[in-house]
């Protein structure tokens, strides 16, 4: 097995801000010169998730709605009241996401759907610079 790979950096407003990371894994994908293995990709960090989805503003708006409703900002957060913090509803939405996606590699592209985008979610509640973590496997 080889490994190939790179680290996307990027600035995030946060609060549930959704980053498309498509074409930062697409280069590095490219740049690896793999033609046939699989791409995983990791945001670091317990405050951020990554998953795929169709990046456009109505669905954008949509998923961050849903999760202001399954996990609203405030509440009664038990890791906001032992740490003296703000953001235990950030830390569960991240949970609930995942920090990583692995997308299989043909002919030297992520198998993406035309309408699939892979993005980073930034669920803390300030901005934040974030680190993804891109490794392609072959
Ligand atoms: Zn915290």
């Amino acid at each position: 097995m080889t490994v190939a790979g790179g680290m996307l950096r990027l600035h995030t407003r946060g609060h549930g801000d959704i980053v498309d990371l498509t074409e930062g894994v697409q280069r590095i994908v490219a740049t690896s010169g793999v033609d046939r293995g699989l791409v995983t990709v990791f945001a670091v960090g317990a405050t951020v998730g990554v998953t795929t989805m169709e990046y456009e503003p109505g669905g954008v708006a949509d998923l961050q709605r849903l999760l202001d409703r399954l996990i609203p900002a405030t509440g009664d957060y038990e890791h906001n009241r032992l740490n003296h913090d703000t953001n235990s509803h950030a830390h569960q939405r991240a949970a609930i996401i995942g920090p990583s996606e692995t997308v299989p590699v043909l002919e030297g592209r992520p198998t993406l759907g035309t309408w699939q985008q892979i993005v980073l979610i930034d669920f803390d509640d300030r901005p934040r610079e974030r680190t993804v973590s891109v490794q392609v496997l072959s």
